[in-house]
């Protein structure tokens, strides 16, 4: 998977992170018009949070971590009860993200060390990779809609090099890709490589290395 996809794709999640972002500031500058009591709750949170900070940084020993979170808990809990007056909750003022694990980033922290890709990234590069791979019509070309008939019962080993039918063979080919995908967890199973000439496509394979 080049770096390039990557980048792509962490541009369009910066976009639509941003986008969620300012569809909540409108929706908050709205709420804030209609109920001005939850923009009075907000302010009097950021002031005391500011305060305290500052207290902090200034070694202030009037400073009481308790009394702030107190506090902080009473308005926290005053908001939550105009918002309900209005059915809304809390989650009405956030940024309605397009995945909640990651919030749009891509990334999660593993740790304090590092981070590690959310699975809504991880699956948007499989599907790329799938669709590139032209694998991602399955739902029609399948084991099930294999056609053998296709081939011919006649060996030809002229034509074909080998002492079986195409039939046969490609018979042979599609219970080791069926024995392949059904033990794929199996760490002993070896990988299969198709090989043939080109444009042949994959009908015609000539031979299976596994
Ligand atoms: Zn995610």
């Amino acid at each position: 998977m080049s770096n390039e996809i990557l980048n792509s794709l962490l541009k369009q999640y910066e976009q639509k992170k941003l986008k969620a972002e300012i569809d909540a500031d409108r929706k908050k500058e709205l709420l804030y018009e209609h109920i001005p009591e939850l923009l009075q709750i907000d302010e009097q949170i950021n002031n005391l949070a500011i305060n305290q900070a500052k207290k902090i940084l200034n070694s202030d020993t009037t400073s009481d971590v308790l009394d702030f979170t107190q506090q902080i808990n009473f308005l926290k809990q005053k908001k939550e009860a105009i918002l309900q007056q209005h059915n809304l909750t809390i989650n009405s003022l956030k940024p309605n993200y397009e995945c909640s694990i990651c919030n749009d980033t891509g990334y999660i922290s593993n740790n304090v060390f590092g981070s590690k890709m959310c699975n809504c990234l991880r699956q948007k590069l499989i599907d790329i990779s799938f669709n590139k791979s032209n694998i991602s019509n399955l739902s029609k070309e399948n084991f099930s809609t294999f056609n053998e008939n296709l081939f011919s019962d006649d060996v030809d080993l002229a034509k074909y090099k080998m002492n079986i039918s195409p039939k046969r063979n490609i018979l042979n080919i599609k219970q080791k890709a069926i024995n392949f995908v059904e033990n794929f967890n199996d760490t002993s199973t070896k990988n299969l490589l198709f090989t043939g000439n080109t444009g042949l496509r994959q009908n015609f394979y000539d031979k299976l290395y596994c």
